[in-house]
């Protein structure tokens, strides 16, 4: 009697489960089978920060170099210095070699995307708009280092590729 209930409650198990597998077999899909298909949406997506580049300059960024975003990032991910120009020896006075001058952009912009929480700072505090969430969905690396992004190899590569 016990082993014919104990089948009755299998069988019983056995078709609320197909019913629930059934309900969602024909439900409309969620998802997309990537890579065959992309999703359409990807413009809604809040990836890593990325630099934004002048109109005029598609590869060269808004960035003046002033370390705002690094300074406020909760996180310390972000690794910003300015381009240094060598000394012009015609600037030399008294007898002093002349200094190197900082330029108002970058010559360095590195992100640890691995530390960073997407918490929007950098984009909220830097006084250019230098700085925006990227749709960079299908980012994957194999190793952490990879997640070291150089934003400003990555700005160049953008305006290349024309985007
Ligand atoms: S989003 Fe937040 S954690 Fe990430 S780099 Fe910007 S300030 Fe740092
Ligand atoms: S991205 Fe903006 S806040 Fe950061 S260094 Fe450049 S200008 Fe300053």
């Amino acid at each position: 009697m016990t082993s014919i209930k104990n089948a009755l409650a299998g069988l019983w198990s056995l078709v609320v489960g197909m019913g629930i597998t059934g309900k969602y077999f024909t439900a409309p899909l969620v998802t997309v089978f990537y890579p065959r298909q992309e999703a359409e949406n990807i413009e809604t997506y809040r990836g890593h920060v990325e630099l934004v580049g002048k109109e005029d300059e598609a590869g060269v960024p808004l960035c003046i170099a002033c370390g705002q975003c690094a300074r406020q990032c909760p996180s310390q991910c972000i690794t910003v210095s300015a381009k240094v120009a060598p000394a012009d020896p015609a600037e030399s006075k008294d007898g002093k070699p002349a200094k190197p001058k900082r330029l108002k952009t970058p010559g360095v912009f590195q992100l640890d995307y691995n530390l960073c929480s997407l918490c929007g700072q950098c984009v909220q505090v830097c006084p250019v708009d230098s700085l925006r969430y990227s749709n960079n969905v299908y980012f994957a690396v194999f190793t952490r280092q990879e997640t070291n992004i150089d934003l400003l190899e990555r700005l160049e590569r953008q305006a290349k590729e024309g985007k």
